[in-house]
C-alpha cells in the first residue's frame, strides 16, 4: 500500500506548512523513497505575481514563464518529486489555509475519509501550529520546572543537552540535589541565595572584571580529554558563539567538582567554565555556548549529532 501524509496548519497563515511538507519529502527521499507533492488549497492563486509577497511569500517562476505559488518553489527545490510521476511510495498532500477556515472543510473531510480508508499504518496527518515564541533563556520563565526536568533526566539516565541557560539549569540542579543546597540558584533568579552557583562575573570575587555586558559572539573553548564534548568534537580547541551574561560561579567550582560534576571545557585562560557533564550517565551535557548558531540541517554541529544518537539509543531500550 502506498503511503499518504497530510499536512495541515493551525492558528494562522505563514507557519511554514510548505517548508514542513517539503522537508518531509526531502527526508523521505534521503531514505530512498519516491515522493509526490500535492497542494490542495481553498484559495486558488490565479496570478501569484501580483500578490503581496509579505503575505503570500515570494513567487516561483517555472520554465514556461509562469509566476507560481511559493509552495511549488519549495517542493521543486527540496525534492525530486515530479508532478505527474505515476507510482510513488509516499504522497504528501498539503492542505492550504488554516484549520477552522470554512473554505477548507471539504478538504479536511476528504483527508479524514482517506485516512480512515487507508488505515493508520498507511496514512498520517501532520499538523503545523504556532508555538508562541518563548524566546531565549532570559528572566524568570519556569525555572523550577526546568530544574525538575533536569533532575528526572539525570536520575533516569535519559539524555540531556542543556544549551546556555540549559547548562546553568544543570549546575543548579546538581547543587540542589547532590550537594543538598536547596537554595542553590542563579543570581539572575534569586539575589538573596547563599549559593549563587551561577552569577554575573562582577558578583564573583576571584575573577577580574569582564564587565556586566552580554558575552556575545565567537570565542574559544578548550575541551578536556575523556569528556563527552571532546569525544563529540574530536579536538581540544573549538570556537562557538556565546550569548549570555551569567556564568558558572568559580566560587563553587571546587565543591561541585568534588561532588562529581565533570567540568569538561574551559576558556583558554581557565577562567570560565564552558561545559559540564554528569558523571556515570549515558549522555548529560551542558554547554555555555550556543552550537546551534553554526549548525545546519545537513551539517549538524557534533553535539547535536551525538545527542540525537544518545536519544535513539535511549529510545531503543
Ligand atoms: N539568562 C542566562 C544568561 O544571561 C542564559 C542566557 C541564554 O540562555 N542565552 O546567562
Amino acid at each position: 500500500m502506498k503511503k499518504l501524509i497530510f499536512v495541515t496548519g493551525g492558528v494562522c497563515s505563514s507557519l511554514g506548512k510548505g517548508v514542513t511538507a517539503s522537508s518531509l519529502g526531502c527526508l523521505l527521499e534521503a531514505r530512498g523513497l519516491s515522493v509526490r507533492m500535492v497542494k490542495i488549497d481553498p484559495c486558488l492563486n490565479v496570478d501569484a505575481g501580483t500578490m503581496n509577497p509579505y503575505q503570500h511569500g515570494e513567487v516561483y517562476v517555472t520554465d514556461d514563464g509562469a509566476e507560481t505559488d511559493l509552495d511549488l518553489g519549495n517542493y521543486a527545490r527540496f525534492t525530486n518529486a515530479v508532478a505527474d510521476s505515476p507510482e510513488v511510495d509516499v504522497t504528501i498532500v498539503e492542505i492550504g489555509g488554516t484549520v477552522g477556515d470554512m473554505e477548507s472543510i471539504p478538504f479536511l473531510e476528504a483527508a479524514r475519509q482517506l485516512i480512515h480508508e487507508a488505515g493508520k499504518e498507511n496514512a498520517v496527518s501532520v499538523h503545523v501550529t504556532l508555538v508562541p515564541r518563548v524566546s531565549g533563556g532570559f528572566g524568570q520563565r519556569g525555572i523550577l520546572g526546568m530544574v525538575r526536568a533536569a533532575r528526572w533526566a539525570r536520575e533516569n539516565r535519559m539524555p540531556y543537552f542543556g544549551i546556555c541557560l540549559g547548562m546553568q539549569i544543570l549546575v543548579i540542579e546538581y547543587a540542589r540535589t547532590v550537594l543538598g543546597w536547596a537554595d542553590a540558584n542563579s543570581s539572575e533568579f534569586d539575589q538573596e541565595t547563599a549559593h549563587p552557583v551561577v552569577s554575573l562575573l562582577e558578583e564573583q570575587v576571584d575573577v577580574r572584571n569582564y564587565g556586566g555586558t552580554m558575552r556575545l559572539g565567537r570565542s574559544e573553548s578548550v575541551l578536556k580529554e575523556g569528556t563527552r564534548v571532546r569525544e563529540a568534537y574530536g579536538t581540544a580547541s573549538i570556537h562557538e558563539r556565546h550569548r549570555h551574561r551569567y556564568e558558572f560561579s568559580n566560587a563553587f567550582r571546587a565543591d561541585l567538582e568534588k561532588a562529581g560534576l565533570r567540568i569538561s571545557a574551559l576558556t583558554p585562560d581557565g577562567g570560565l567554565v564552558e561545559s559540564c557533564e554528569w558523571p556515570d550517565h549515558p549522555w548529560g551535557v551542558g554547554v555555555q555556548f550556543h552550537p546551534e548558531f553554526k549548525s545546519r540541517p545537513v551539517a549538524p554541529r557534533p553535539l547535536f549529532a551525538k545527542f540525537i544518537g544518545a536519544c535513539t539509543a535511549y529510545g531503543g531500550k
